[in-house]
């Protein structure tokens, strides 16, 4: 029998798995994909990152300095942003990998189908074969098949994103003319995205272009896309190459309400964990994968499963706040174009942390 089992192994249930691991305890990672996987993302992050996680040149697919923020009125914006690009596929390889080094089993090509209590511990059913554990971290993403499983409702249309995003394949000379070669775009505008926005991340030789909007706000996803496809600084990224792969994926934009229940805890999109106006979700997997890591060890240690109550304590000492914050403006931000342009406006100035918890409301 595992401690716990991992479902998971995208950077929050890779962490997670790490470090209970490295304090000793026997640990399963379970993936549905074979590993390395693609995972449709921008793929931006924050530079602070890379330090706190001593994420390794390699990993970095071009460094971010300026964000330009495209609204379809024909302003633009533009913010400093110090950052990386990195594809996923490297970037969730190097967490599965200080993972497996940890001491985790990594288990790939196994889907979860459904987890029961039975006997004081979890029965997880496999694609093949089936393990046992006491606690299971639920970080199988927005669509989590762990948390419904014990009864948890899946996230309502309107509480997610859809994306499309398409991998373009270009040249670093075409970036470095279209987009610039320390840049990533962003797209605004009601004409292209309801509840929403779109955006051009360049890896080193590639262009992730993608679109989001609020799903309980699409009547025709072909026809949204398409427009968004044809805005013309949109159009210009996509004709600049060769469109080598196209994916869709539901982002949350609500945290739940709760986020562990009788030894099973949730990190990362399968806990909703995505910052409600620009998507964001990979520094919160990290963290949130973190933290439920640390307050297992200490569940494990003293064999209480109630003290994963701590588990929301941290949440709320942490990022969570801010996310509760940002939702609570996201409705008036693409409530209508003025009020787009008020938030890039101050986008271009402030951390949107700081728009959020202070400046929005000030109007
Ligand atoms: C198009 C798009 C663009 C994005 N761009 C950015 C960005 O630029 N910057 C940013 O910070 N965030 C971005 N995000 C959000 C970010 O990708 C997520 O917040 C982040 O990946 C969440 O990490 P996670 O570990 O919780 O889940 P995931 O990375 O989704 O990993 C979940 C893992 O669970 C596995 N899994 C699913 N079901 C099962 C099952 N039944 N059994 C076993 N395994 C299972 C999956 O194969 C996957 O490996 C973007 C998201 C999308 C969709």
């Amino acid at each position: 029998m595992y401690d716990i089992a991992v479902v998971g192994a995208g950077p929050s249930g890779s962490v997670s798995a790490r470090l209970v691991a490295e304090a000793g305890y026997k640990v399963v990672l379970i993936d549905k994909e074979e590993i390395p996987r693609y995972k449709p993302c921008g793929g931006a992050i924050e530079l602070t990152l890379v330090p706190k996680y001593k994420i390794p040149n390699e990993v970095i697919e071009r460094g971010v300095e300026t964000i330009a923020l495209y609204h379809t009125s024909g302003k633009v914006y533009r913010r400093v942003g110090p950052g990386a690009v990195v594809w996923r596929l490297k970037f969730d390889a190097y967490f599965q990998y200080l993972a497996a080094t940890a001491g985790a089993k990594l288990m790939e090509s196994q889907a979860l189908k459904n987890v029961i209590w039975k006997n004081g511990c979890y029965r997880l059913k496999l694609r093949r074969g089936k393990v046992e554990a006491k606690i299971i971290v639920a970080a199988d993403g927005v669509n989590s098949s762990t948390l419904r499983s014990i009864g948890w409702s899946p996230f309502k249309p309107s509480e997610v994103y859809l994306t499309v995003q398409k991998e373009i394949l270009s040249s670093e000379e075409r970036i470095a003319k279209i987009i610039g070669e320390k840049t990533i775009n962003f797209y605004f505008g009601k004409d292209i995205s309801k509840f929403g926005y779109g955006w051009a991340f360049p890896k080193k030789n590639v262009i992730s272009l993608g679109w989001g909007c609020r799903l309980s706000e699409i009547t025709n996803t072909r026809k949204s896309f398409q427009k968004f496809l044809d805005y013309e600084p949109v159009s210009k990224v996509l004709s600049s190459g060769e469109t080598i792969r196209t994916a869709a994926h539901l982002v949350p934009l609500k945290s739940r309400e709760a986020f562990h229940e009788r030894g099973v805890v949730s990190v990362g999109d399968a806990a909703g964990f995505v910052d409600p106006i620009s998507g964001k979700g990979i520094p919160y997997a990290l963290e949130s994968g973190e933290l439920a890591a640390k307050t297992i060890i200490k569940v494990l240690g003293e064999e209480d499963l109630e003290g994963l109550n701590h588990y929301e304590e941290a949440l709320q000492g942490s990022f969570l706040p801010v996310l509760k914050a940002k939702y609570d403006i996201v409705f008036d931000v693409y409530k209508n174009d003025e009020n787009i342009m008020r938030y890039l406006e101050l986008w271009q100035k402030y951390r949107a942390s700081e728009i959020a918890l202070n400046l929005w409301k000030k109007k």
